[in-house]
């Protein structure tokens, strides 16, 4: 399928005023004293009023950048053969994700693991994905999960093909720490992102990577460190915040408790910036539309993490580790942004205390691009206030 028109950025200026509390996705600054936001094309301009040919009433709703699945499996189209579920990814755009980053579409039924067949399908998933947004969602696919039998020269190829990252390393036959270093060293030099599994095997057929695995490959991401979903135990994981080079990153399909045990491991040494939510669906436990939510909710309540801060976990600090523009509420920064307000029935003052206490959002509307892609979400429970256009 062709870019349809739909796709296209909002053109002409849009200004956002009437907004309750303005996150940024940035921890270096994550709320705005604004409560004004200006568009231009799709594009943030700035966070004064002007002149503008259409005001969207944000009626006192948190505006905040969309967030960003940093790790999940597509394969093609808005359907998912692991669970033969169809409209998953429009689902999560409700759920307030506006990116998605795959990290292999291992769910192929049949997926080849021969050379010429992983980078075919890695280059086949980019280029659909780079067609086809499901609601407007920016899908990053085209993840080519490594064999052993792959060297160098296959690295290059997915390169020169346009590949920017790999799919995670041990749901291959690479997954123990030489031959995951080996791969991560090729990466490194040819410029391709590295995001390694870690904890016991995911499915049949993937493979248990432990810690010590980890440390000897060093990839730029440690994929959900807190299992998926099967956990390291929490000293190995405290040991991966002390010791890993590359991002830490907690996901849905994991274990709770060791995401918990992840985040005051960052705290601990000072890396809240390196971690990053992920929902690590579509799985074997399925897809939850709200997962993202539900991640930044968890290092709000349980985690105890100021919530403004939590959601910086899965926007700003994914744009940054992983290189995106998206993410962050800043001028010249993609207008991909979420409306959104306690839910109607939440203690807390506003989303950020509902969140606090254990809520998830009321998601009010869903903007990608600077264009509505949503109105009240189809997956949260209804926000108390919704914004007017
Ligand atoms: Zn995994």
């Amino acid at each position: 399928m062709a870019d349809a028109p739909k796709d296209a950025p909002e053109p002409g200026r849009t200004l956002i005023r009437n907004i309750g509390r303005l996150l940024t996705g940035d921890l270096a600054a994550p709320l705005a004293g604004s409560d004004c936001l200006l568009i231009e094309d799709g594009v943030i301009a700035g966070f004064e009023a002007a002149e503008a040919d259409r005001t969207i009433d944000a009626a006192g709703c948190a505006v905040a950048p969309g967030l960003i699945d940093g790790h999940c499996h597509p394969v093609f189209g808005d359907w998912t053969p692991r669970q033969n579920q169809i409209g998953w990814i429009e689902m999560n755009v409700n759920g307030g994700v506006t990116s998605f980053l795959s990290a292999g579409e291992v769910h192929l039924p049949g997926r080849p693991k021969d050379a010429e067949g992983v980078k075919a399908l890695a280059m086949v998933a980019q280029r659909c994905f780079a067609n086809f947004r499901a609601a407007g969602a920016k899908v990053l696919a085209g993840a080519p999960v490594p064999e052993l039998d792959f060297d160098r020269d296959f690295y290059a190829a997915v390169k020169a093909a346009g590949i920017r990252h790999i799919g995670e390393i041990g749901l291959g036959t690479v997954a123990k720490g030489p031959d995951a270093a080996r791969v991560t060293g090729w990466c490194r030099e040819l410029g391709i992102e590295t995001i390694m599994h870690t904890g016991g095997p995911s499915i049949a057929g993937s493979h248990h990577v432990t810690a010590e695995d980890v440390l000897e490959a060093q990839p730029d991401v440690v994929s959900h460190i807190n299992g998926g979903p099967t956990s390291i135990p929490h000293g190995a994981i405290r040991e991966l915040c002390r010791h890993a080079t590359g991002a830490l990153e907690a996901v849905h399909n994991g274990n709770e408790k060791s995401a918990v045990v992840a985040l005051e491991g960052a705290l601990a040494e000072s890396r809240l910036a390196d971690l990053l939510i992920g929902t690590d669906a579509p799985a074997g436990s399925g897809v939850q539309p709200n997962g993202m939510l539900r991640m930044a909710t968890l290092l709000a309540s349980f985690g105890g993490l100021p919530a403004e801060q939590a959601w910086c976990c899965g926007s700003g600090n994914v744009a940054k580790r992983r290189g995106l523009t998206q993410g962050i509420v800043a001028p010249g920064r993609p207008a991909d942004l979420v409306f959104m307000d306690r839910p109607g029935g939440s203690a807390g003052d506003d989303v950020l205390g509902a969140m606090a206490m254990g809520n998830i959002p009321g998601i009010a509307a869903v903007m990608i691009d600077g264009k509505m892609r949503t109105g009240r979400s189809r997956s949260t429970p209804p926000s108390a206030r919704v914004p007017v256009l």
